[in-house]
């Protein structure tokens, strides 16, 4: 039995049941490489989804994460520490907007539900009988899997089996303007959207969508939430997609790269959104620890740094070009800007391009049963990216030649 087979194995006998048993043990990595248990290495197109900004064993984080740890692992929210006051400010810098307040939990999802007790909070205000209470989001979206999280995410799979869950939501199609011009009345705290949807298959805003959402929450008075959690951090070549193109969220939520791969979350609050957290009302013993804190100031500074946002943008011109070169039976569409890119498949293949692809030592993630997604680190080379892409070329002719005309 090789390794890998004999930590599933392993893995099946001691692991709840909620991710099935996955292909491959990963145990080290460097840049844009990781090598699985059997001693097998592979270019790194799935990046912990959309989470290993630097790539693997980035010298800058691997000193930050030492150092600190090393210094002071955790103190808990009882006592302050510099490096997540330095993490907050330079976020904020980021942010453009000195007024802006910033909260750190542990993860993407617990960004989500700052967000969500900062809407709950806006709508008693803006209404003493506590009627302005529901929250709008989309069709199709991922916010999370935690119960408020989940609430507000459009994949009745993923969230009905767990309902009852915090509400009311209403759920409009996603790009879809005079829908959510409709939605938004007088009893919604807040809007959630991402930039493009990830999880719900890499599914970009038309032009114009953020906007339009930005001008019909301030019409309404409703709080504009843009969850940046993949998209933030550089994904798209851009320190944060919305603000890229001059939408300004009232709270914008954070995660994925911003650790580099240690867990950190962070909801950024602007204007009025920013005061409405007062003592007690929210917390986490680990939420923006130290050694997250100092992780994610390296990959902020390094990011700066070493020009890593023109990386992204020249090194994902590139791969935007490569994968319009993909033509055959199998590619309907490829959509997505900087290093985060989708495939709309033609057939729901997408698992069997995977495992040809891993096979050939690369990884990527189906995202969908027809839908593939590439999320490489953001320091990836034009060389890496030019053999993943002939890669998946022969990946995607080898399912073709199986599937059935
Ligand atoms: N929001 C978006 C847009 C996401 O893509 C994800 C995860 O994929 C989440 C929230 C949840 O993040 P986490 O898994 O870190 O809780």
């Amino acid at each position: 039995m090789s390794e890998n087979e004999l930590l599933a194995k392993r893995w099946s006998q001691a692991m709840m049941g909620n991710y099935g048993v996955p292909p491959l043990a990963l145990v080290s990595g460097n840049g844009a490489l990781v090598t699985d248990a059997d001693g097998h290495e592979y270019v790194d197109f799935v990046g912990g989804i959309a989470v290993s900004a630097l790539g693997h064993g980035h010298p800058a984080l691997v000193a930050a994460v030492t150092e600190q740890v090393a210094r002071l692992a955790h103190s808990s929210n009882l006592f302050m520490h510099e490096p997540g006051i330095a993490l907050a400010e330079k976020l904020i810098e980021l942010a453009g907007d000195p007024d802006a307040r910033v909260y750190f939990g542990n993860d993407g999802a617990e960004a989500n539900e700052c967000a969500l007790k900062i809407a709950r909070l806006h709508g008693r205000k803006l209404d003493p009988a506590g009627n302005r209470l529901a929250v709008v989001s989309t069709n199709n979206s991922f916010h999370g899997r935690t119960m408020g999280a989940l609430s507000i995410t459009g994949n009745a799979a993923k969230r009905v089996p767990f309902e009852p869950l915090p509400g009311p939501v209403r759920f409009v199609d996603y790009g879809d303007v005079p829908a959510l011009r409709e939605s938004v009345d007088d009893s919604v705290a807040a809007v959630f959207l991402e930039p493009m949807q990830g999880e719900g298959g890499m599914v970009p805003a038309p032009a114009g969508y953020l906007a339009a959402a930005r001008q019909i929450c301030t019409e309404r008075g409703a709080l504009l939430v843009i969850d940046e959690v993949q998209s933030g951090i550089g994904r798209t070549g851009h320190w944060f997609a919305s603000l890229a193109e001059g939408v300004r969220p009232d709270v914008l939520s954070l995660a994925k790269g911003l650790g580099g791969g240690m867990p950190i979350g962070a909801c950024l609050a602007f204007g009025g959104a920013a005061q409405l957290l007062t003592p007690g009302s929210h917390g986490s013993t680990f939420g923006g620890n130290p050694v997250s804190a100092a992780a994610a100031l390296a990959v902020l500074r390094t990011i700066e740094s070493d020009g890593v946002l023109a990386n992204v943008q020249r090194v994902g011109a590139v791969l935007q070009a490569g994968l319009r070169s993909l033509t055959g039976p199998l590619v309907a569409e490829v959509r997505g800007r900087g290093l985060w890119w989708g495939i709309q498949l033609t057939a729901p293949v997408a698992a069997a391009v995977e495992q040809q692809a891993l096979q050939a030592g690369l990884l990527v993630n189906a995202v969908k049963p027809d839908v593939l997604r590439l999320a490489p680190p953001l320091i990836i080379d034009v060389a890496a990216v030019e053999r993943a892409v002939e890669t998946l070329r022969q990946a995607l002719a080898r399912v073709a030649a199986e599937v059935p005309a």
